[in-house]
């Protein structure tokens, strides 16, 4: 030990006075021409002296290095350090120390970036090729110097893109054509690899130490954040690229986007993070399974951090929306990975709060009301009403557990949860029985209506499902017809078909306990217009969350002049309530012209004593 100790004093001794030596040459020579000329000889000391940064030069003498640096490293690709060094004639030990004269160059100027960016593509081409790893023809070579590197494109990217030495943007715009002509997507493949997926397990054969890669993964994710925000057309490619390289592992399906998502499950994040996410995931609509599981994981984990949260949560809102629509199999995904539980643990920690609500509780509260509202608008749609099943009991025990909150807004969300669960009921279509998952008998002709029993089926049929099963709406039939009403015929491609069917067995299900439900209202609103409840018309908006109920005099909706109404007058049966129930229709291909989404309207007629005598 104690030898060593030694040694080492020793060591650094001698290193002092050598630099003492060097630094008396150089002060003694005082002159910039005779450091830059050395450095030109591939002198160690003078190019080690200029990496320094203390030895100031005018703008054209750093100039003069930087193209002969430049000169040096063009010649990496095809020849040895040795053979460079032996040709020029210096004792530089390491060609590492001419990337750092890069990096001293753009500190002492910033314009630099531009002649650097233009005449690095031979160091790009050999940096960049993680697979062969020589920079002039040598791995050790490659090695160390792969941190100043990445640094260099760092410095490169940020004094393009953070400060004004480029004056207008199409010089900025230029800068990044140039790196990105160097090397095309091997460049971006090798940013995105640098934002964090170089650890030992993905890539073994990269030997770095802990702090090179920390810092390679720093300048990376921050690099191809100012790549993301700035510029648009590399969006997309980014957010598809896999997080291996394609030469490595061509079987790799992970991409940035989800990658991303989960080094943020596991690290620090930083809002430049979600920025990036921000661009990628609402911009670019990147958004697989994976990610939308890893959002909703991200956030249980941030919950405690308001701030990150807000980031995370105007994400997963847009996420889940695919064109201005919610999407069903998006949010299907994200009920199934647990999205409401998550947003109801804000819900219940805000929901105590008597004194005002903050900014950022505020906004934190709006996105939750814009996720609650795109689930339940497709809650009857397919994927969503499945995925709402399967998580019934989670969200019902969670939701219960906030029956005591008395912050309004937080009240509010929890009605708006309860609405979700309304509309996922399964209940016989002619007794309202609730039905378990294996106790479903269907119309065996039209396959939309669902009973508890054969016995149930058969009472229905006669008690107008006959005269309704497989009808479509016209306006002969309008007074007795049952069924879906808009739209008037079925898409002709069968997946959209099948998915609309899906769409009305899940409306039929919960019609008759909607009416039920809302008996007292139904009956109060007839009172209040003074008309026999045959001839109301009972509109169940399922539009609103909540739903909204409203009765009407069948002559507001068929007018004098309307061509139904005498059809309406003429078909129906004294004995009936008519109700019309509206919901939302956003199966792909069946929007309206305006681009809008397509209304599924459905009509159901119930025998009027239903209303009071209770079922
Ligand atoms: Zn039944
Ligand atoms: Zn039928």
């Amino acid at each position: 030990m104690g030898a060593s100790k030694k040694q080492r004093g020793k060591q650094r001794k001698a290193a002092k006075s050598k630099a003492a030596e060097r630094d008396g040459i150089l002060a003694v020579s005082q002159s910039p021409t005779k450091l830059i000329s050395l450095i030109q000889r591939g002198d160690n000391a003078a190019t080690a002296m200029y990496c320094s940064g203390d030895y100031t030069l005018s703008r054209v003498q750093n100039e003069t290095v930087v193209t002969s640096v430049l000169g040096f490293l063009q010649r990496c690709e095809s020849e040895t350090f040795d053979s460079v060094i032996a040709d020029i004639g210096g004792d530089l030990e390491t060609p590492l120390t001419w990337i750092d004269s890069m990096l001293c160059a753009i500190r002492s100027n910033s314009s630099f970036v531009s002649i650097i960016a233009k005449n690095i593509g031979h160091l790009m081409r050999c940096m960049c090729d993680d697979m062969n790893k020589l920079f002039f023809q040598s791995n050790q070579h490659w090695k160390e110097s792969f941190k100043p590197f990445v640094q260099l494109i760092w410095f490169i990217i940020y004094e393009t893109f953070e400060t004004d030495i480029l004056d207008c943007s199409a010089e900025k715009e230029e800068v990044i054509k140039t790196l990105l002509h160097h090397e095309n997507e091997n460049f971006l493949a090798s940013i995105v690899q640098w934002s964090s997926f170089w650890n030992r397990s993905n890539r073994p054969d990269i030997e770095l130490g802990f702090d090179s890669r920390k810092m390679i993964y720093n300048c990376g994710r921050l690099s191809t954040h100012l790549l993301v925000k700035n510029v648009v057309d590399l969006r997309k490619t980014i957010a598809t690229m896999p997080i291996i390289s394609r030469e490595y592992d061509p079987s790799c399906t992970v991409s940035y986007v989800a990658g991303i998502v989960d080094y943020m499950m596991y690290n620090e994040c930083q809002k430049e993070d979600f920025e990036t996410l921000h661009h990628l995931v609402v911009d670019t609509d990147c958004v697989d399974q994976s990610v939308i599981e890893g959002m909703v994981n991200l956030g249980f984990k941030l919950s405690a951090d308001l701030e990150r949260s807000i980031l995370l949560m105007n994400i997963s809102r847009e996420m889940i929306v695919q064109k201005e629509q919610p999407s069903d199999t998006r949010v299907a995904f994200a009920i199934r990975a647990g999205l409401v539980e998550m947003c109801l643990t804000f819900v219940g920690r805000f929901g105590r709060q008597t004194t005002n609500e903050n900014d950022i509780q505020t906004a934190l509260l709006c996105h939750i009301e814009g996720i609650f509202k795109s689930i339940y608008d497709v809650a009857l749609h397919k994927k969503t009403w499945k995925a709402i099943r399967h998580q019934r009991q989670v969200i019902e025990a969670r939701s219960n557990h906030l029956d005591f909150i008395t912050h309004d807004n937080c009240k509010k969300l929890v009605l708006m949860v309860k609405s979700i669960l309304d509309m996922n009921g399964a209940y016989c279509c002619h007794c309202n029985k609730s039905l378990g998952r294996k106790e479903r008998f269907q119309c065996g002709e039209c396959n939309r209506m669902t009973y508890c029993s054969r016995s149930c089926q058969r009472s229905d049929w006669l008690n107008g499902h006959s005269h309704a099963c497989c009808k479509t709406y016209n306006d002969d039939n309008c007074g007795q017809f049952q069924g879906r009403a808009v739209p008037p015929t079925i898409p002709e491609d069968e997946r959209t078909a099948s998915k609309l069917g899906e769409l009305e067995i899940n409306n039929n299900m919960i019609q008759l306990k909607l009416f039920l439900d809302h008996s007292a209202t139904i009956l109060e609103q007839a009172k209040s217009l003074n008309i026999p409840l045959y001839d109301c018309i009972v509109k169940f908006e399922l539009r609103y969350c909540p739903l909204k109920v409203t009765t009407h005099h069948y002559t507001e909706l068929y007018d004098d002049e309307s061509v139904g109404k005498k059809q309406y007058e003429a078909s129906r049966s004294e004995k009936n309530i008519t109700c019309m129930f509206s919901s939302h229709n956003f199966i792909g291909g069946m929007t309206n012209h305006l681009g809008k989404s397509a209304v599924l309207g459905m009509q159901r007629l119930f025998p009027c004593e239903w209303l009071t005598d209770k079922k």
